[in-house]
């Protein structure tokens, strides 16, 4: 049993102050800022974790900031432990961009702490996990409870897809050793009472598509029943993607079969969450969810394609809207995938989908900008899974849950491929109104204090278990 005061009184006195610091960064991937390298953002937060992490007394700990050239550089660690086996320990510091909608007195770049949560941007997702990681080693460590070795690879090109961690992961290999545990700590959870594993991530495929009438805008008095509206092909062409009745896409090679103990298991979670399968979005007015069942609402979650239009281009704001047939209408789509489905794969079939046939011969074409394959978790071993429960029992009071989650993590689909013995501990603070990605992100100081205990703890008993 690990003592987790700790944990908590370091998450307090440095851990939150250190959090405080980082959301004031604008630290955004790659993606969302293309002068990262310039701007100096992403090296900032890179150093505050470095000097942190330096700083802990951990036997033989090593800290190292490793840049490949051209490329978002890594936080990378090593923690020398009992035995040969070897435990990997993920998180990300890059961050997603503002999004509109912030509470007046909050932004994503101005933390506040409020009834125990952090806001901010960030610190929930996922700047929160080496701060965790080796605050549950430095634990153990005090107390004489054995680890094996531990690596950790921080990385900060993950909003952006981690296009760069292929070839970190291919460069440190011999270092990292062979991998049988992986704990993943930039996921979900169902609820803030009890340890949350996480099952399967869906996969993204994502790009725009860019529909061309007119070489120019002209009056729309004189084009319109002429020329024909970009946006009504674009509205065709999405059409073919997903039924705009109830939002199923419909290329069958978007779809995969959903394993029977996936089924079993979102019945169990749905039960245990009840209404906060719903509650948990902040639906306008009347709207209704897309599924009345919780079990088929966490499928259509986790399992099933859904198309979401996040960008659009060619449109002036409305305030600025004269009555012009547009040349042009762009969309950028994000798609998400079941969890094995291929990623870039899947943006090929939305290309040929898309571009085939074009309405009124419109100039249409649509480039793939993300592709990235979602995650199903091998069988939990009894090991990990007695692990996991001791630990929420331990820890909240409750016995663990699993669920899988909507997002993607790409790293994991490439850590299944190499390490396919590896056992996953994917989890994280990702619950109920947390909002990542959205406005009003928030850290769940409590919840995230007591994750770290549970991850001290399932590193303990990886050890006991060799
Ligand atoms: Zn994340």
């Amino acid at each position: 049993m690990i003592a987790s005061d700790r944990i908590y009184r370091q998450w307090d006195e440095e851990i939150v102050p250190r959090l405080v610091e980082y959301i004031r960064v604008p630290a955004k991937s790659p993606h969302f800022d293309p002068d990262w390298a310039a701007h100096g953002h992403i090296e900032r937060v890179v150093e505050l974790a470095r000097t942190w992490a330096q700083a802990q007394p951990i036997a033989g700990l090593q800290v190292e900031v490793i840049r490949l050239p051209g490329r978002t550089p890594l936080l990378y660690f090593e923690v020398p432990g009992k035995g040969e086996r070897n435990v990997l320990l993920y998180g990300h510091l890059d961050k997603q961009p503002e999004m509109i909608g912030w509470r007046a007195d909050a932004g994503p770049w101005t933390p506040v702490i409020e009834n125990g949560k952090l806001y901010g941007r960030g610190g929930a997702d996922d700047g929160y996990a080496i701060f965790a990681a080796l605050s549950a080693l430095g634990a153990l460590q005090a107390q004489g409870i054995a680890h094996a070795r531990c690596v950790g690879l921080i990385e900060t090109c993950e909003e952006s897809g981690s296009y760069d961690l292929p070839a970190y992961l291919e460069a440190l290999t011999p270092r990292i050793g062979n991998v049988d545990l992986v704990v993943g700590l930039d996921s979900g959870c169902g609820d803030y009472e009890r340890l949350w594993m996480t099952t399967s991530l869906r996969g993204l495929a994502a790009g725009t598509l860019r529909v061309e009438v007119l070489q120019e805008g002209v009056h729309s008095g004189d084009a319109s029943g002429v020329v024909p509206s970009s946006f009504r092909i674009a509205r065709k062409l999405l059409d073919r993607l997903e039924n705009p009745t109830d939002g199923r896409i419909l290329p069958a090679a978007l779809h995969a079969q959903i394993p029977r103990e996936r089924i079993e298991q979102a019945g169990v979670t749905a039960a245990i969450l009840g209404d906060i399968v719903f509650t948990k979005y902040p639906f306008a007015g009347e709207t209704r969810a897309m599924a009345d069942d919780g079990g088929e609402a966490l499928l259509n979650r986790t399992w099933r394609p859904a198309l979401s239009t996040i960008g659009a281009d060619g449109f002036p704001p409305i305030a600025d809207a004269g009555n012009v047939l547009r040349p042009s209408t762009s969309l950028m789509l994000s798609l998400r995938l079941p969890p094995t489905i291929d990623g870039n794969q899947a943006t090929q079939v939305m290309k040929s989908v898309l571009e085939a046939d074009p309405p009124y011969g419109a100039n249409v074409t649509f480039e793939p900008v993300q592709g990235a394959t979602g995650w199903n978790a091998p069988p939990t071993a009894p090991w990990l899974e007695q692990a996991l429960d001791a630990a929420s029992r331990a820890v909240y009071g409750k016995p663990s849950a699993a669920m899988g989650e909507g997002g993607t993590i790409p790293f994991m689909a490439m850590l299944g491929k190499q390490f396919p013995e590896a056992q996953f501990l994917i989890t994280g603070v990702l619950g109920p109104h947390s909002n990542a990605h959205g406005p009003n992100e928030f850290l769940h100081i409590d919840y995230a204090k007591r994750l770290t205990a549970c991850v001290a703890q399932v590193i303990a008993a990886h050890a006991a278990a060799a």
